[in-house]
Order: C-alpha cells, then sequence, then structure tokens
C-alpha cells in the first residue's frame, strides 16, 4: 500500500522495522537518541549551534504551530497571516483560538504570496510584530517563497514563524541567513519520510529566552522545552514518542545519504510524472506548471456524473495506493502527494492505477496525450 495522501507517507522498511522495540525514554541510550535526532534537525535547518535550536514536541504538526505561535507571540499580539489556503486557515484559527490575532493578507487561491503586498501591510501597520507563512501549502501545492518574504520582514523589524511541516527536508531553508526568522515548524512524517507522533520548532535561542511565560499554557511553551534542555544530560521533558523518535533517527540518516537536492529532485520528479500522467488521463491540475510545487498536486475532480470522492479512493485503495477522501479547495480537487519513500516508477504506476479506478467508477476519457510543458525547476 502506496500512501500518497500526503502525510503522513510511505516510508523505508528500515524506519518501520525502528519501531518494533519497546524504548525506555529517559534510559541513558534513548537520551543519546534524542540528542542526536533533534541535533540532526537543527541541521537540516541549517541552524546555527547556540544561536538556534532544535526542541521536540509530542504530537503533530499543529500542536508545534500552536506552541510556536504561543511563546513567540505575546496574548493579545498581532501577526500578519497570508492567506494561502486551508493550512494558511488553520493557523490563523490557531492563533485566534490562542488569542492572539490573526491578521489576514488577501492571496488569490492559485497566486504565490506577493512580497511587495507583504511589505505595504507591515508598513501601514507597525501593531503587526510578526509574519506567519506556509512555505509548502498544501491546501493548493504552491511554495511562496519564505527566504525571501523573511528578508522583508527583517528588513522592517518583524519576526517571522514558518510552517514548513510539508516543507522541511525538501525545499532549501538556510536559517544562518534568515535572522528574522524564530521559529521553524516541522514533523517526522512528511519530507523526512519518519513516523508520526513528533513534531519539532526549530528556534532563535535568543528569542526563546526573551519570550519567557508568553505560552499560557506549560505543554506548549517552547521557552520551557528549552530550559529543560538545559540541565546536564538532558532527556525529554515529558514522555516522548519514542518509537517514532527512533523510526526519525533511521529516516534521519537515510535523508543524509540521499541529500536534500537529491531528495527534491526525486519529489519534483514524482510530481512531473503524476501531472503529466493525470493530464495524459484526461484530468486537469488545480495550477498551472509555473506555479505547482513538488510537495502535493490537487487535481480538478472530472466533470462526470458518477464522480464521487470517496468511491475513487475506495477503487484505488483496492489497487493497492490510498488517497485523501476530503476536498482542501475551493472547486472540488483530490490531491495527491508527491512525497515519500519511493521513486518516479511507482508514481507512474499510480497514475495508470488511477486510470483504472476511474474506469471501476464508471469515467472513461480520451487521452489527450499531450505532457504539459514545465519550466525551469521553481526551487533547487
Ligand atoms: C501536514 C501539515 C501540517 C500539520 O498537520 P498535522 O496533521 O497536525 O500533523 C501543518 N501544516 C502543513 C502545511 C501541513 O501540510
Amino acid at each position: 500500500m502506496l500512501l500518497l495522501i500526503p502525510g503522513p507517507v510511505t516510508t523505508d522498511a528500515r524506519v518501520k522495522a525502528a519501531m518494533a522495540q519497546d524504548y525506555a525514554p529517559w534510559d541513558n541510550d534513548f537520551r543519546e537518541t534524542y540528542r542526536q535526532v533533534c541535533d540532526s534537525v537543527l541541521r537540516v535547518a541549517q541552524g546555527v549551534a547556540g544561536e538556534h535550536t532544535a526542541l521536540a514536541l509530542p504530537g503533530c504538526g499543529h500542536f508545534a504551530v500552536e506552541a510556536a505561535i504561543r511563546t513567540f507571540v505575546p496574548p493579545g499580539g498581532r501577526l500578519l497571516a497570508p492567506s494561502t489556503g486551508a493550512y494558511a486557515a488553520r493557523l490563523q484559527k490557531l492563533a485566534g483560538d490562542a488569542g492572539r490575532v490573526a491578521v489576514p493578507l488577501f492571496v488569490g487561491a492559485t497566486e504565490r504570496v506577493d512580497p511587495q503586498a507583504v511589505a505595504a501591510a507591515l508598513e501601514q501597520d507597525p501593531t503587526l510584530t510578526h509574519l506567519a507563512l506556509v512555505y509548502s501549502e498544501t491546501g493548493s501545492g504552491i511554495c511562496h517563497d519564505v527566504p525571501e518574504l523573511a528578508r522583508i520582514a527583517h528588513a522592517l523589524g518583524r519576526r517571522v514563524i514558518v510552517d514548513a511541516v510539508s516543507a522541511f527536508g525538501a525545499l532549501p531553508l538556510d536559517l544562518s541567513t534568515l535572522p528574522a526568522v524564530d521559529a521553524v515548524v516541522l514533523t517526522a512524517n512528511k519530507c523526512l519520510e519518519g513516523l508520526p507522533g513528533a513534531a519539532f520548532v526549530v528556534a532563535r535561542v535568543d528569542s526563546l529566552e526573551a519570550n519567557r511565560g508568553n505560552a499560557g499554557s506549560w505543554s506548549l511553551d517552547l521557552s520551557d522545552i528549552y530550559q529543560h534542555t538545559l540541565v546536564p544530560n538532558a532527556g525529554p521533558r515529558f514522555t516522548p514518542p519514542a518509537p517514532t523518535l527512533a523510526a526519525l533517527a533511521v529516516a534521519l540518516d537515510l535523508f543524509w545519504q540521499e541529500g536534500r537536492q537529491a531528495r527534491l529532485a526525486r519529489y519534483t520528479a514524482n510530481m512531473r510524472t503524476l501531472y503529466d500522467g493525470v493530464s495524459e488521463l484526461g484530468l486537469t491540475p488545480y495550477l498551472p506548471p509555473a506555479l505547482q510545487g513538488p510537495i502535493v498536486v490537487n487535481v480538478h475532480a472530472p466533470d462526470a456524473p458518477t464522480w464521487n470522492l470517496q468511491l475513487f479512493v475506495d477503487a484505488l485503495k483496492r489497487r493497492g495506493y490510498v488517497l485523501s477522501n476530503f476536498y482542501n479547495t475551493e472547486p472540488p480537487t483530490f490531491r495527491v502527494g508527491c512525497i515519500g519513500a519511493f521513486g518516479a516508477e511507482q508514481m507512474q504506476l499510480a497514475v495508470d492505477a488511477m486510470g483504472g479506478a476511474l474506469r471501476d467508477i464508471g469515467i472513461t476519457r480520451e487521452r489527450t496525450g499531450a505532457p504539459r510543458f514545465f519550466p525551469q525547476p521553481l526551487i533547487a
């Protein structure tokens, strides 16, 4: 069974095998694994030792996004949050429910965040102390230019929080060059190709020190989690998802063997195979090639009377591939992940299975046979 949902992703057998034992989270061997995993995540982010730290939290990505907002934006504080899609909307809701004010910035459903619009919004409203961005917006498939937007925020004296959950480990990120970024949020189970249950925030140490006491939640207080890492031979603060972290240690070894750029190239090849493949099936991707990111492709539901997303998902699952059974975009689109431990040959088989699943639910299309032209890689 190949997971194309995307996230959690299909993992390597060696990653799964690491979970097949019990771990004692405060045992010295596990402390070492824990420390190595955090160090490795910090290196993926190109964080600077002493300036940045990678903090682990049990749970999903949303918990860590909330922790970052609570820790770095004071209660009642205001953050500019470009409305890039479903995941930006979630960030806005997390902030609002935590008593912070997320000020939306309109972004067209199939547009990149406009750096000039961000600069203008920040210039107009000096109470906006933070900019919150989704790097790869899973709701559309568009990747936004986080490095450029973070430089703009820096020039205007603002702090930045990045939801990089679906991007981390594939898209470029060099925290050593982005001093405005207080927090980058990620999980084990997307481009790092680990299993679900562990989230991380790579954060600036000076900001963690400066923002003690903001969070209003002991569980989600990154400054407190950071203070805990300073005790000698520090282990996890509360019970961590130890098997998931042990599996992530293996996944990170595989990540370093492959390299970020090769991983991005593999995902990009998966994306193109999928994009061309569904186009040849007569389906229409949600985004034009120039905006299509390498992480997730949304595809317009076929305009056919027998179309039913759940029936399609069920038919495809019988053929060995799992898709999400909900819509994330305003027009109905099904989404397909390009990330996980597989390559373009398997993606081609998945496309063939999609053609079969469409036939299974009574939809036949003429092949257009016209692969789309892709311009230069968007991000390298
Ligand atoms: C997957 C994802 C998250 C986190 O999802 P969880 O289900 O909470 O792990 C957050 N942001 C983006 C952009 C994502 O793709």
